[in-house]
C-alpha cells in the first residue's frame, strides 16, 4: 500500500520508511527538510513540503493517492518549546490540523500518529500504562496531547481511524548502518555520550545527580528506533485491515536505565573512557519514565528485537563511527 509519511526524512520517520518498504509498502515522504535529511530518504519518493501548506499537501495527495498517513512531522525540542511555545503550537498543532483536514477532504481514512510519553507529565505510577492521566509539563508534550485529542474528535465526526504511538526514549540506529540519528543541534543523551567517547566533545554533563533514584540520576526507558519503526508498520496494517485496536499505545521496553547506566554501558561498548561532569538539573525532566507496552504486544503482536541497552548502544556506535556529523 502507499502511505504518506510526514517527517519521513527525520530520525524515526526514515527508519519507518525502511520498515514499510521491507513489508512491501511504498512510503511517500513529505518533509519540509528543516530538520530532516534528503540522504535519509531511500525507500520511496521525497516530496518537499510543509504540512501547514494545504495547497502543497493537496498536490502530493492527488499525485500519489495514498491509502493512509503516518505522521511524524513536528518540532521536538522540549527546552525550545518552553521558550517559544508559539512555534510548537503553530507547527505541531496547526500543521496537524491542516493535515487532518486534507485527509478528511480527500477521504484518506487511516493515520498513525507519532506521540510521546511527554504527554503523561510527572508519572504517578511506574511502569506507565496508557490509562495514566495525561498532564504534560511542557508545550511540546501539550502539543502532542492536543493532536491526540483532535484525532479522537476526527474519529467520531469524520470516521478517520487513528492510532497514537506514545514513544519513550528512541535510540540506536539501523542495524544495517544505512541510516541513524543526526540531529542538529543534538540534545539526546546517547549520541552526546558517544561524542564524548570519540573525543568529539570533551565530556558529557550529567543533568543532576541528586534525584530520588538509586544512583541519583534520571531513569529512562530506551527503545530501539527499528523496533519503533516496526510498531508503525503493525499499527498502520492493523488500521487498514480493520483489526480491533486501542486509540493509543505505549512503546517502550518496560525497563529503566539511569544516565550513569547509559554512560557505563557506552564505555563497555566503545572500550573508551568517557569523561563526566555533574551539572544542574535540566528543567522539565521527570526523575523516572518507564512505559508499560504490554497492550501493543498483546493487540498487535509487537515484540522488540533490540530490547537490550548494549545492543541499542552498539548500533548507535556503529552509525556514529561511520557518519559522525552527517547533518547535510
Ligand atoms: N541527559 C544528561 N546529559 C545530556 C543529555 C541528557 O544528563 O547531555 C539526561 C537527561 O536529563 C535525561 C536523560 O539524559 O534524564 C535522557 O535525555 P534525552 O534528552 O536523551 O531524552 P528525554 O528523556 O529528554 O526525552
Amino acid at each position: 500500500m502507499r502511505f504518506l509519511v510526514t517527517g519521513g526524512a527525520g530520525y524515526i520517520g526514515s527508519h519507518t520508511c525502511k520498515a514499510l518498504a521491507a513489508s512491501g509498502h511504498t512510503p511517500i515522504t513529505f518533509d519540509n527538510l528543516v530538520y530532516g535529511h534528503p540522504w535519509a530518504v531511500r525507500w520511496g519518493p521525497l516530496e518537499k513540503g510543509d504540512i501547514a501548506d494545504r495547497e502543497r499537501l493537496d498536490q502530493v495527495i492527488n499525485q500519489y493517492q495514498p491509502e493512509g498517513v503516518i505522521h511524524f512531522a513536528a518540532y521536538a525540542y522540549v527546552g525550545e518549546s518552553v521558550k517559544d511555545p508559539a512555534k510548537y503550537y503553530r507547527n505541531n498543532v496547526g500543521g496537524s490540523l491542516s493535515l487532518l483536514e486534507a485527509m478528511r477532504d480527500h477521504g484518506i481514512p487511516y493515520i498513525v500518529f507519532s506521540s510521546t510519553c511527554a504527554s503523561y507529565g510527572i508519572p504517578e505510577q511506574i511502569p506507565i500504562p496508557e490509562s495514566h492521566p495525561q498532564r504534560p509539563i511542557n508545550p511540546y508534550g501539550q502539543s502532542k496531547l492536543m493532536v491526540e485529542q483532535m484525532l479522537r474528535d476526527f474519529r467520531l465526526a469524520y470516521g478517520i481511524q487513528s492510532i497514537s504511538l506514545r514513544y519513550f526514549n528512541a535510540a540506536g540506529a539501523d542495524p544495517d548502518g544505512e541510516i541513524g540519528e543526526a540531529h542538529d543541534p543534538e540534545t539526546h543523551l546517547i549520541p552526546l555520550v558517544l561524542d564524548a567517547a570519540s573525543g568529539q566533545r570533551p565530556h558529557i554533563t550529567i543533568f543532576g545527580d541528586d534525584y530520588d533514584t538509586p544512583d541519583g540520576t534520571c531513569i529512562r526507558d530506551y527503545i530501539h528506533v527499528s523496533d519503533l519503526a516496526q510498531a508503525h508498520v503493525l499499527a498502520v496494517e492493523a488500521l487498514t485491515t480493520h483489526q480491533p485496536v486501542q486509540p493509543a499505545y505505549n512503546l517502550g521496553n518496560g525497563q529503566g536505565f539511569s544516565v550513569k547506566d547509559v554512560i557505563a554501558t557506552a564505555e563497555a561498548v566503545t572500550q573508551k573512557r568517557i569523561p563526566v561532569q555533574i551539572g544542574a538539573r535540566r528543567p522539565g525532566d521527570p526523575p523516572r519514565l518507564v512505559g508499560d507496552a504490554s497492550a501493543i504486544m498483546q493487540d498487535l503482536g509487537w515484540k522488540p528485537a533490540y530490547a537490550d541497552l548494549t545492543q541499542i548502544i552498539e548500533t548507535a556506535w556503529r552509525w556514529h563511527q561511520q557518519q559522525p556529523y552527517s547533518t547535510q
